[in-house]
């Protein structure tokens, strides 16, 4: 007997699912032979009805989405009726190009433009590529490319998926989500993560997978199997159920067996995200990413409109605490009301408390309301700064949030320059955490966008548990509290590392919470030093993991 195909990627969102695969259609290029037009008019007729047909599509979509989604898919429908785009179509019809053509050539005239603009508008490139690619597809009477509407729970199959595409996808129909491209900390794995639904990424040769093949995956091992047969689903489901079953018993806040609390939290990107996880066993939010609410605005938001999203995030959690993180805008996350211009190494660049520093104003701005909606909750509201490298830059941060009455600023350690100095960045802020995303792509100089570099920015590297440890001691030494609300922090063998190197709290997806605290429930803290040496003394990230996971509890590592 053949046993079935498997191919291996990095799980980035817990669990196991299977389905027959949908493909999310490749972009479609105009024809070379597409004949000049005959009738100019018609054609261009032609293009208007497509653009207009993208927009509707669209904005169709947005009307069942969630807030944050919407937002994103009514932008784009809005450059689908830009004058602009199609003023430049009808020019290229008049140069003789067909319509496909016409479309093709003016979205890249456009998409030109956009770029020497740079900030925002070099960021909705894509978006313009995107809508340009459905509009193509409309005038050739192709389907459009991105995510079909199918009716049956499917995985979703992709070369990598559009922030847009991610957003809208259906919890109830979409089981699982594989990607050739993408890596652990790019925006398809955080949002499938938030979703609850089970991921691989960087799975080889993915697109070449046909719509209907029947594949099992397993979120956790990286595993795509095709094909897979009854005997194999069957030992699948048996393993969700040891699963369900082992996660049920462990509630309440997190600890290890011997009772070292560790707080588990949230990560969210905003109201819908807060009321989610607000109903969830959870200590709270370890991380409230404010620039995700606001990707879609063209202007600042007030103070009064900012309050009203505090207060309905805060809501859900009286009595629990929420850390707010200010805007970390710029590099793959740009604002365009915070755009500082074009810059050639964004991720080097005026991001984050840098860009805050220029912008002030948008600094005091959102602090002030945090401050008016924190008075009017019993929710423990901390207020954190993103991407700190100093000590000065800290103390400049906790002073204007301690001016507005809130009693606990705090600093996301993800610059190495502040883990190797954390005593004396901490010591200016009531608490730290660490936001090994970017602290991988730091210390490792490898872009967390680039999908390729997905081994050197994998969180279990020595070098990287260096700096978190070189951190955790110089917090201890401060004598403040350091978390995790990187990725690695939902990673339960990491996260018993992460426990022994010092650290406090976990914040996640809340879809990996369960794992992690039946992961510290059947480990005492001297054991989770234990593997924190084990995997500091690895000498590559792979030998790190399999170590650890040789010397962790046995009865632990064969649930997962
Ligand atoms: C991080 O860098 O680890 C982090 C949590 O923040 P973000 O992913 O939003 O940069
Ligand atoms: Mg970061």
């Amino acid at each position: 007997m053949v046993s079935p195909e498997s191919r291996h990627g990095i799980g980035v969102s817990p669990g196991t699912a299977s389905g027959p695969v949908v493909q999310v259609a490749p972009p479609v290029r105009p024809p070379a032979d597409e004949p000049a037009p005959a009738d100019a008019e018609a054609a261009v007729a032609e293009i208007r009805a497509a653009l207009e047909s993208v927009a509707v599509s669209l904005e169709e979509r947005a009307a069942t989405a969630d807030a944050h989604a919407q937002q994103i898919l009514k932008a784009t429908a809005l450059i689908a009726r830009d004058k602009g785009l199609m003023k430049i179509a009808t020019a290229q019809v008049g140069d003789g190009l067909g319509p496909a053509h016409a479309i093709s050539a003016a979205v890249e005239s456009y998409a030109a433009q956009f770029e020497k603009l740079g900030g925002y508008f070099a960021e909705r490139v894509t978006d313009l590529r995107d809508v340009g690619a459905r509009a193509i597809a409309a005038v050739l009477g192709m389907p459009a490319p991105g995510v079909p509407v199918f009716t049956t729970p499917s995985v979703i199959v992709a070369h990598d998926l559009a922030p847009a595409d991610t957003a809208v996808l259906d919890p109830a129909l979409v089981v699982g989500i594989v990607t050739e491209g993408g890596g652990r900390t790019s925006h398809t794995a955080i949002l499938a993560a938030q979703m609850g639904i089970p991921a691989v990424v960087q799975v080889p040769r993915a697109s070449d997978i046909a719509t209907g093949t029947l594949v099992a995956l397993d979120g956790d091992s990286g595993a795509v199997t095709l094909d897979p047969d009854e005997g194999f689903l069957a030992a699948q489901a048996q393993k969700r159920e040891r699963r369900a079953e082992a996660f049920s018993h462990a509630t309440g806040p997190g600890a290890t067996r011997d009772g070292h609390p560790v707080a588990l939290l949230a990560n969210i990107g905003g109201v819908d995200d807060a009321d989610r996880a607000g109903e969830l066993d959870l200590e709270g939010v370890g991380l409230f990413r404010t620039e995700f609410v606001f990707l879609s605005a063209s202007t600042a938001p007030t103070v009064e409109e900012q309050t009203e999203i505090y207060r309905r995030v805060f809501a859900p959690f009286e009595g629990r605490r929420v850390v707010v993180r200010t805007l970390d805008a710029g590099a793959d996350k740009p604002l365009a009301f915070a755009d500082l211009g074009e810059e050639e190494n964004p991720a080097l660049g005026r991001r984050g408390l840098r860009m805050s520093a220029e912008r002030p104003d948008l600094l005091d701005a959102q602090i002030e309301a945090l401050a008016i909606a924190a008075r009017e909750t019993t929710a423990d509201v901390r207020v954190m700064a993103p991407m700190v490298a100093t000590a000065e830059e800290a103390a400049w941060f906790a002073r204007r949030v301690h001016e507005n009455g809130l009693p606990k600023a705090g600093v996301m350690i993800e610059v190495p320059a502040a883990a190797m100095r954390a005593e004396h960045v901490l010591g200016e802020v009531e608490f730290g955490s660490l936001g090994t995303n970017d602290l991988a792509q730091y210390t490792m100089a490898a872009d967390r966008m680039q999908g390729e570099l997905a081994d050197l920015l994998d969180p279990w590297q020595p070098a990287v548990l260096d700096m978190i440890a070189v951190a955790g001691e110089g917090a201890n030494r401060a004598g403040r509290p350091l978390g995790v609300c990187g990725e690695s922090a939902g990673d339960p063998l990491l996260a018993l590392v992460l426990v022994g190197l010092g650290i406090s709290s976990l914040s996640m997806a809340p879809s990996k919470v369960p794992a992690v605290r039946v992961a510290l429930s059947m480990h005492d803290l001297a054991d989770c030093q234990r593997l924190a040496h084990v995997a500091r003394t690895a000498r590559e990230a792979g030998e790190a993991l399999e170590a650890v996971r040789e010397a962790a509890n046995a009865e632990f590592t064969q649930i997962l």
